[in-house]
C-alpha cells in the first residue's frame, strides 16, 4: 500500500509529463473506483491545463487552469503508466521485474491524453480498485472532505517536535495507532510507522501520551529521516524503472523491521517480533524499542 514516499515518487515521475500539459481527453472506463467518479468527470477535465502536480499526505493534487483541483488517491494497488508518443515505439508492456510490473490492461480504468512539448498518455491501473479520483474547487481544497481533518505534512514547516508532542499529549492509545491516524501527521502508513518507531527506539505499544521529551524528539527526527531516506530510494528507483517501461508505482526499500519477523535486529541481533495491533501487523525489536 503506497505511503507518502511512494506517492511522492509517483508525483515526481508524473510531473514532467503532466505539469503544463493540456488534457485533450479523459476516458473513465468504469463509473467508479472505490467511490463513483465525480459528475461530468471527463467533461470537466477536457481542454484544461494541469498547472502543477502536488502531493498532500498520500494524495496527488493536480491544480487545474479551470480553478479546480484533480485529487487522486492510489488506494492499495493503484499505479500510473506513462506512454510517451515521441518514443519510436511504445515502451508499454515490457515489464522488467517486479518493480516495473505493468498492470493487466483490463485494470486500466482511467486514461488521460495529454498535449504538451512531451505529448503523452497517462494510464491509471488499479486491480483492487481502492483508489479514487475527485475534483474539488481550488478554493475548497483545504476544507474539502479529504483534507479538512488531515494533520501536518511531515516534511513541511507545519510539523515539528512541538506539534507532534501536542498531537500525542494525553492520548492513551498505543503510539503505533496514533501515528497511523492521519489527523496527527499526514502520510504515514503501516510500513513507515514501524520503521520510524524502530529508528526512534520507541515501543509500538507505548501509550502515545508518554512519548514526550527526548523520546518525542527522537521520534520526530526518526519520522523525518525515514521518509527522506525512502523518498531518496524512490528517486533512484524512478530513474531505473521509469526509464525501463514508464510504470510508476512501488519500490522495494531496505526495511529495518517491516516484514522481517524472526530476522536479526540490525542493531542488537535479537529476532524482530511481529504483533497485531488494530488488526495490522507491527514489526519491532523488543530489546531496542522501549
Ligand atoms: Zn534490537
Amino acid at each position: 500500500m503506497p505511503e507518502l514516499p511512494e506517492v511522492e515518487t509517483v508525483r515526481r515521475g508524473l510531473a514532467p509529463v503532466m505539469e503544463g500539459a493540456v488534457i485533450t481527453a479523459v476516458e473513465a472506463r468504469r463509473p467508479d473506483l472505490r467511490f463513483p467518479f465525480p459528475n461530468d468527470f471527463a467533461k470537466r477535465l477536457k481542454g484544461v491545463q494541469i498547472e502543477r502536480l502536488e502531493r498532500r499526505g498520500k494524495y496527488l493534487m493536480g491544480h487545474l487552469s479551470s480553478e479546480e483541483c484533480l485529487i487522486m488517491h492510489l488506494g492499495m494497488s493503484g499505479r500510473f503508466t506513462i506512454d510517451e508518443f515521441h518514443e519510436r515505439k511504445s515502451r508499454r508492456n515490457q515489464p522488467t521485474g517486479a518493480l516495473a510490473e505493468t498492470g493487466n490492461p483490463k485494470h486500466d480504468h482511467v486514461v488521460f491524453e495529454l498535449k504538451s512539448a512531451r505529448p503523452a498518455r497517462v494510464v491509471y491501473n488499479d486491480p483492487r480498485r481502492f483508489g479514487f479520483m475527485d475534483i474539488v474547487p481550488a478554493a475548497e481544497i483545504d476544507s474539502c472532505k479529504h483534507f479538512a481533518l488531515m494533520g501536518p505534512e511531515p516534511l513541511s514547516n507545519y510539523f515539528s517536535a512541538a506539534s507532534l508532542n501536542d498531537a500525542l499529549s494525553g492520548r492513551s492509545s498505543p503510539i503505533k495507532a496514533a501515528l497511523l491516524d492521519q489527523r496527527n501527521v499526514a502520510g504515514l502508513g503501516n510500513i513507515y510507522v514501524c520503521e520510524a518507531l524502530y529508528r526512534a527506539r520507541v515501543s509500538p505499544r507505548r501509550k502515545a501520551g508518554s512519548v514526550a521529551g527526548k523520546r518525542g524528539e527522537r521520534l520526530y527526527g526518526a519520522i523525518i529521516d525515514v521518509l527522506r531516506d525512502a523518498i531518496e530510494a524512490g528517486g533512484s528507483t524512478l530513474r531505473d524503472f521509469a526509464a525501463a517501461d514508464g510504470a510508476l508505482g512501488y519500490f522495494q526499500h531496505r526495511f529495518d523491521v517491516y516484514d522481517r519477523e524472526g530476522e536479526p535486529c540490525r542493531n542488537c541481533k535479537s529476532p524482530i517480533q511481529r504483533i497485531v495491533q488494530s488488526g495490522r501487523s507491527t514489526f519491532f525489536c523488543g530489546q531496542c524499542q522501549r
